[in-house]
């Protein structure tokens, strides 16, 4: 294996909702470590305690359990790291890459409106750096300070984006940043640089929201005598209408698709392209994937989530699906749907339905055609079920009985005789036949339907069908 060193991470914060766009930054730092035969780890960023949760962690891990991204390392919950962040801070203390602040919330609010009134954009003012030669306020009594970092206060910070390339900020737009609070709590930024260099992260691959959060993290990243890592910023997805997905703009969760009936390796394949291609490559595995992703080919504009495509996509899948596999999968749905196997192959059945569906669902609504009782409808039916081609089906009954074989072509050819005898068309005796037998007017192929039924329950059903029509 060659550059076993490559390690990245997806760290989300579990408040509560996982969208494709999320799943999406799990997905290419996945595939990126996958490629190059590195490790990927799982941080939960679960700082934010008044909004994390153990039900949104639950959900992050199952969602990338049902898209088959496994980590090598992990889950690492930020909130048990709480002692090493401490020890961190106290480093940066000690080396003077940190000072105390005890401008009070009254005073840091004085200041922004002074600053504001004056056209300024508000920053902290640096009363509390210490600077060679510079007498500082004296300490009030009783206040606990927070710790802010020492950003250099002049030049300019830059990495090559993978994604973005050449990105650059002014120092002097990044004020000292808080990264411990009153009551020592470390601060988000503060944290993902620590965890980043502790888990030996060689490439962030994140969201572009956090490209303002690049800057102040290369500059810690060095106050720690660490190498920041490579950064590639992916580009927002966007929903149908143009917005930026999020739960509130109508977006739905990873897991949603799953129970709506879509396969992992179809959202894999689809969320690989949103965002990242290989030539027109449209449907590619998994293998293909990790072998071909890399970061010169992630998009550089945002994209935007296509719900038809997906849905085809997923209907490749599905069409392609070994018919074990695929019943497998679908029997879940059909006992969703208050339904069970029984005389009909699933297996045939699925491979029969799959070709009129897109997800996992549809096909198990349309196999209700083999295993509801079926309800005809009497209004409809009535009109199809003229005298001749209540004969008709009498013979045909009659000829089914006597197949030698119970398979597709014979029961075709069984049919057209009994047209050619009869002199009606195809629709006249396909019409009612699925009426009868299924109890629905839209099927596949009559033939094809029939035989998946046992022979006895489609004689009794035509038979009861135009007997009790008969009789009435
Ligand atoms: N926790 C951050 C988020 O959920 C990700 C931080 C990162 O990837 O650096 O947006």
């Amino acid at each position: 294996m060659t550059s076993t060193s490559v390690r990245t991470r997806f760290a989300p914060s579990p408040t509560g909702f996982i969208h494709l766009g999320n799943i999406r930054s799990a997905l290419y730092p996945w595939a990126f470590a996958r490629h190059h035969g590195g490790q990927f780890v799982l941080r939960i960023e679960d700082t934010d305690t008044e909004r994390s949760t153990q039900a949104a962690v639950d959900v992050i891990l199952e969602s990338m359990q049902w898209m088959g991204l496994h980590y090598d390392e992990g889950p690492i919950y930020q909130m048990q790291r709480m002692q090493r962040y401490r020890e961190v801070l106290a480093q940066l203390l000690e080396a003077g890459h940190a000072y105390p602040c005890y401008m009070s919330t009254a005073e840091l609010d004085a200041l922004r409106e002074r600053q504001m009134a004056a056209g300024l954009k508000p920053r902290y003012d640096g009363t509390w750096r210490p600077e060679p030669g510079k007498t500082l306020p004296a300490v009030p009594p009783g206040v606990q300070p927070v710790l802010r970092f020492r950003t250099p206060a002049h030049g300019s910070v830059s990495w090559p984006d993978r994604v973005k390339g050449q990105v650059s900020f002014d120092n002097a737009e990044l004020d000292d940043l808080v990264i411990a609070r009153p009551d020592g709590t470390p601060t988000y930024n503060f944290c993902v640089v620590v965890d980043d260099i502790d888990m030996r992260i060689t490439h962030v691959i994140r969201g572009d929201d956090h490209v303002n959060n690049t800057p102040r993290q290369i500059h810690i990243f060095r106050a720690l005598g660490s190498e920041a890592p490579v950064y590639a910023h992916l580009p927002t997805v966007l929903n149908e209408q143009g917005d930026k997905l999020s739960k509130r703009s109508g977006a739905k969760s990873v897991l949603q698709y799953r129970d709506e009936g879509y396969v992992a390796d179809a959202m894999v394949n689809y969320l690989a392209r949103l965002g990242w291609s290989h030539g027109d490559e449209e449907l590619f595995s998994r293998e293909q994937f990790v072998q071909w992703f890399d970061l010169e080919h992630l998009g550089r504009s945002a994209a935007q989530f296509d719900g038809e495509k997906l849905k085809w996509v997923n209907a490749q899948y599905l069409r392609a699906m070994e018919p074990q596999r695929l019943a497998q999968l679908l029997r879940p749905f059909l006992e969703r749907l208050g339904l069970r196997e029984q005389g009909v192959s699933l297996e045939a059945a699925a491979v029969l339905l799959r070709e009129r569906a897109s997800t996992l669902l549809e096909i198990a609504e349309l196999c209700a055609m083999f295993y509801a009782e079926p309800a005809p409808d009497a209004q409809a039916l009535e009109p199809l079920l003229s005298a001749p081609v209540r004969e008709a089906l009498r013979a045909l009954a009659a000829a089914l009985e006597g197949l030698p074989a119970w398979d597709a072509a014979s029961v075709g050819a069984a049919l057209k005789q009994v047209l050619g005898e009869h002199k009606l068309k195809m629709p006249q005796l396909a019409m009612p036949l699925r009426h009868l037998v299924t109890g629905r007017a839209q099927t596949p192929s009559v033939d094809a339907v029939l035989v998946l039924f046992a022979r006895e329950t489609v004689l009794q059903r035509v038979r009861a069908g135009i007997g009790a029509q008969g009789s009435a």
